[in-house]
């Protein structure tokens, strides 16, 4: 039987690029032939956007899916992209937290129902910015985490609290958790702070650090207003060619044989 992979993509910190990152990846792993669900996790719901699913498409979401309302198979919509499902997420998850917090099982709601999911698909989840019931559950349900990290000057602060949390989760819940890596997104290379956190953040994490940077790119901000991953909206533009060489690295990292080689 294929291993299972489901991979968090986490940090608590806003606008790193977890949203993009999943959306990105989701779509050059379908495109390799890969069945991949992208779960958003994010009340704000812009995975579930970028990817073209419009509001009155979400009749079930992320939160239906938690109170264990539908299952995964009805939970999971097509997209536009051949091989790739989305459980979209809407407002409604932002209260949800309130509510799952009082669940007696509330750290494994999503690891139940992810349970079901096909042998063979991945599932990449894409997390809010926070550290809270929502991320746990995407930790608690995962096989690695995947860390996105902006190449500014903070970016390395924030990490030891998020690898705190993963180990605390290693240490209970869930003991095959792993780290999968970190992406560094969003650099600048006219920018030397941006090669000063790059090689920072080598020396510091080492082969943690994935080889591929993902530069700063203007078609990568435009494409969500285009409802399309960059990778469809702008496959030629150097954000695109960037995360088309993080999936082969990852695929790599995880093991995986392409699908339709
Ligand atoms: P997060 O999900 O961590 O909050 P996002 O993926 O939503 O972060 O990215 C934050 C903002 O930065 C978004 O407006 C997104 O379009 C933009 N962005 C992300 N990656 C890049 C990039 N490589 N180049 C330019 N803009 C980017
Ligand atoms: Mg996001």
């Amino acid at each position: 039987m294929p291993e299972q992979h489901i991979v968090a993509i986490a940090n608590q910190k806003g606008g790193v690029g977890k949203t993009t990152t999943a959306v990105n990846l989701g779509t050059a792993l379908a495109q390799a032939g890969h069945s991949t669900i992208l779960v958003d996790l994010d009340p704000q719901g812009n995975a579930s956007t970028g990817l073209g699913i419009s509001g009155d498409q979400r009749d079930y979401t992320i939160y239906d899916l938690l109170t264990g309302e539908v299952d995964l198979q009805t939970a999971a919509l097509e997209t536009d992209i051949r091989n790739l499902r989305v459980v979209p997420s809407t407002s409604d998850l932002a209260s949800a937290d309130v509510q799952l917090s009082q669940a007696l099982d509330r750290t494994r709601l999503l690891e139940r129902q992810l349970s079901s999911a096909p042998a063979g698909t991945i599932i990449l989840i894409d997390c809010p910015p926070a550290l809270g019931l929502l991320t746990v559950n995407a930790m608690v349900a995962a096989t690695s985490v995947l860390v996105p990290l902006q190449a500014e000057f903070y970016a390395l602060e924030g990490l030891s609290q998020l690898l705190a949390t993963v180990k605390q989760v290693r240490q209970g819940a869930n003991p095959r958790l792993r780290i999968n890596g970190i992406l560094l997104t969003m650099s600048d290379y006219r920018n030397n702070l941006s090669q000063q956190v790059e090689a920072d953040a080598r020396e510091t994490l080492g082969d943690l650090v994935y080889p591929t940077v993902i530069p700063r790119n203007v078609r990568v901000s435009e494409a969500p207003s285009h409802a399309q991953p960059v990778l469809i909206y702008d496959p030629s533009s150097k954000g695109s060619v960037a995360y088309r060489q993080f999936a082969a690295e990852f695929t790599a990292r995880l093991n995986l044989q392409p699908e339709n080689a």
